[in-house]
């Protein structure tokens, strides 16, 4: 009997040793190729220990026997890139030609859209998006910041999160809409209007977790149904003041020039959507170092949905003006951020942004700097992520092939590791 026990005592003492050098080393990568959230290099290595990068470089200058008990990771013919950084999400929304918007909000319990968020922040972070920037729960509460917990937790598995729990509008313009004047319904957003009442609601959000204010600085309440703006300008700079002065900033949906030309004067730190910005409001988001975050693939989407056969027909008006506002940006030289809207198309397909951006005018180095170091500098996390950098948190994916050859390669992702653990 003591003899049995000792030897399972022996074996114990075994499996734990070889589990603790397990976790006591680290990765050396050795990829063909290294997006460093910068530029391309064709000879680097980069070492993992723990959830940080603590070496990368040309090869020449380490040997891997000062790394013993590191696994070698040989990745032929892969890129490995900083964990991509999706700008613009709605990890609490599916695809609207499964379930519309008003049905979401209106008829999906929170239950469902929590289980259906959870198996969206899995797909999310398997695509090789290692953060995302998820703008508004559309009617279900904070649950974005439960979600964001729970992935911290280790919970579930998921991206890096930065929420803006429920954003704000003004009274009438968001939806659901179409219901007689009598019948009350919950809303997507929270309405607050005036300085008492704005300054009350953007603090209140701040205190239940919102890491930012989403404003809606115009909505389709105009006449005829075309976007208009909502908030005055002493309204949308109040937010900003209030929001500025707990550290985080403000986004703002904007697609109508006026909305736009508010935001920036304003002082938001960036633009969604934009589909009504001229070369003259470009100008002036540069001026103020406003991003713009185009949302290209949710446009792309949402036409298709409505019958378009892209590749087949001619682009409708709505996309032919998207491509025509995004080349005026790129040539006002406006930071971009790289967000695509996903929620309106499925979750784990985010890359699609990044191919769009390059169909419509980027160039493929650029979009790769978006989706990387631009965006953390836009998120003020610039100092952790969206760069291979020596004490940059091991956020890396590799992908199949060089993305600058050919854009579409972020779809074939080979390995992704968020702070330093392998999914
Ligand atoms: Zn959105």
């Amino acid at each position: 009997m003591i003899f049995k026990v000792s030897w399972i005592t022996f074996f114990l003492i075994l499996i734990s040793q070889f589990t603790f050098s397990q976790l006591s080393s680290g990765y050396i990568l050795k990829p063909d190729w290294v997006f460093d959230g910068e530029e391309m290099h064709d000879d680097w290595i980069v070492i993992v220990k723990g959830n940080k990068i603590i070496v990368c470089g040309n090869e020449k200058q380490f040997s891997f026997s000062d790394f013993p008990k590191f696994q070698v990771k040989y990745l032929k013919g892969q890129t490995l890139l900083p964990g991509l950084i999706e700008g613009h999400s709605h990890l609490l929304l599916h695809p609207y030609n499964e379930t519309g918007w008003n049905d979401q909000v209106l008829k999906e319990s929170k239950a469902e859209r929590v289980v259906r968020a959870t198996v969206a922040a899995r797909r999310t972070l398997e695509a090789g998006f290692t953060t995302v920037r998820d703008l508004g729960s559309e009617g279900a509460g904070y649950a974005d910041v439960g979600l964001k917990k729970s992935i911290e937790k280790g919970i579930i598995p998921g991206p890096r999160m930065i929420v803006a729990g429920k954003a704000i509008v003004t009274t009438g313009s968001y939806g659901p809409k179409g219901f007689a004047a009598h019948v009350r319904v919950p809303l997507g957003a929270e309405e607050a209007d005036g300085v008492d009442d704005l300054i009350k609601v953007v603090r209140n959000q701040i205190g239940k977790g919102a890491d930012v204010i989403k404003v809606y600085a115009d909505y389709r309440w105009g006449a005829f149904g075309k976007a208009a703006p909502t908030f005055t300008l002493d309204e949308l700079k109040l937010i900003v003041e209030i929001t500025e002065s707990s550290g985080r900033k403000v986004v703002a949906h904007a697609a109508s020039e006026e909305g736009m030309r508010r935001a920036i004067l304003a002082g938001v730190s960036t633009i969604e959507h934009g589909d009504g910005g001229t070369f003259e409001i470009f100008k002036l988001m540069q001026e103020h170092n406003v991003a713009f975050c185009p949302t290209l693939a949710a446009g792309d989407a949402i036409m298709q949905y409505r019958g378009w056969e892209k590749g087949r027909e001619e682009a409708p008006a709505r996309i032919q003006n998207k491509r025509k506002t995004f080349k005026m940006a790129l040539d006002a030289n406006v930071k971009i951020c790289a967000g695509g809207d996903v929620g309106v198309y499925s979750h784990g397909t985010n890359a699609r942004e990044l191919v769009m951006m390059v169909e419509y005018g980027m160039t493929p180095l650029s979009v790769l700097q978006s989706a990387t170091s631009v965006n953390a500098d836009i998120f003020q996390m610039g100092d952790k992520i969206g760069k291979v950098k020596n004490g940059w948190l091991a956020d890396l994916i590799a992908v199949e092939g060089n993305p600058l050859e050919d854009i579409r390669v972020l779809e074939k992702v080979k390995m992704v590791m968020k702070d330093g653990v392998i999914y």
